[in-house]
């Protein structure tokens, strides 16, 4: 089966999806290094979060670049590139939150979510349905868990879809809560963070999806472990943060919200780190597609950065120039490899 590898999207509609990101900038700024902090509370990084090698000063290694306070290391056996502080139980106490949920959902709130759902999620879904359909997986013969489901909407966008056989589990009460609502139906369940290794392990399923959701976990070995483990699962699903454009950015513009490096990514992934972690589970990469968000995080600093220093009105005309040119520029920067962002299926080899 030839390996599938496509590039971009258009992410023209995401910037209003993101709109808090151009006018909150400050407000973002703080959060983010209040997040630093938790990170820079912890002990140091010994060894690399996907293959365990020695990384860091420690071992005499030089950083690989320095952002919002934090260093990165580059780790020299599997191209990993992991923040100076570990990221433990303790940090992730304190840096996930539960977002402020509203008791009462209006029709607005349902329409919001259906748009959100259609525009993000029914692409990534219809890319794992059309991967795997061309690997002879049809569509009533997918059993997937989708875990770390956040809202629901990638649950929700399957369903819509077409897949029947579809669970998602969550550790966030109030997310699940709002993903039923919206929903009209119990699409999501809500479990603790100790159990989701066995249930991982146990799960009656064929497709285990991670979008946005391996860069988070703090026992990521035991997840591995777990879908090693469990020989029904045939094809793993994933999106994660990648070392890219994105953070080269972010490291020229400290004045600017640090939407990728930082925060509650601790961690970037890169082509050959994600090879480590497959390989080292008896899986290998079977299809990929490729579209960041770096053209749109340059574009937002230079006009955070233009307002900051009295260019309200340059800034104005440089986003209607600018603004058509933005998905041609981002897919130059996907078709050299160079994404903030991968979507990728890796398939059992055995
Ligand atoms: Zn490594």
């Amino acid at each position: 089966m030839a390996l599938e590898r496509k590039y971009s999207k258009s992410i023209g509609d995401i910037i209003k999806i993101k709109s808090d990101f151009f006018e909150k900038n400050e407000e973002m700024l703080r959060l983010s290094a209040h997040q630093a902090d938790a990170l820079l509370a912890q002990p140091k990084r010994t060894v690399c979060k996907i293959c365990h090698g020695a990384i860091g000063e420690e071992v005499g290694q030089e950083m690989l670049y320095q952002s919002q306070r934090m260093k990165y290391f580059l780790c020299p056996v599997c191209g990993h590139v992991n923040s100076e502080f570990e990221d433990n139980e303790d940090f992730a106490s304190r840096v996930y939150i539960d977002d402020d949920y509203l008791a009462n959902y209006s029709e607005s709130d349902r329409r919001n979510y259906e748009t959100r759902r259609d525009m993000i999620y029914i692409p990534k879904a219809e890319f794992l349905i059309d991967s795997l359909k061309e690997d002879g997986v049809k569509k009533k013969d997918i059993r997937i868990l989708d875990d770390g489901a956040g809202s629901g909407y990638f649950v929700s966008a399957l369903k819509k879809l077409g897949i029947e056989q579809v669970d998602g589990i969550e550790i966030s009460e109030p997310q699940v809560q709002f993903a039923n609502t919206m929903n009209g139906d119990d699409i999501l369940t809500q479990v603790d963070a100790p159990d989701i290794a066995s249930i991982i392990e146990k799960a009656d399923v064929n497709v285990v999806s991670f979008i946005g959701v391996l860069e988070h976990i703090t026992n990521l070995d035991e997840i591995l472990e777990a879908l090693k483990n469990n020989r029904r699962i045939r094809y793993i699903y994933f999106s994660v943060p990648m070392f890219s454009m994105s953070c080269v950015f972010e490291a020229a513009h400290q004045g600017c919200y640090n939407r990728h490096a930082g925060g509650t990514h601790t961690h970037l992934f890169t082509e050959s780190s994600i090879k480590y972690m497959a390989e080292n589970i008896g899986f290998a990469e079977y299809a990929v597609w490729k579209f960041g968000s770096d053209i749109m995080d340059l574009y937002r600093m230079i006009c955070v950065s233009l307002d900051q220093n009295g260019n309200s009105r340059l800034r104005e005309d440089f986003s209607r120039r600018f603004l058509p040119m933005l998905d041609e520029l981002q897919e130059i920067v996907d078709r050299h490899e160079q994404a903030s962002e991968i979507h990728m299926i890796i398939k059992r080899k055995s």
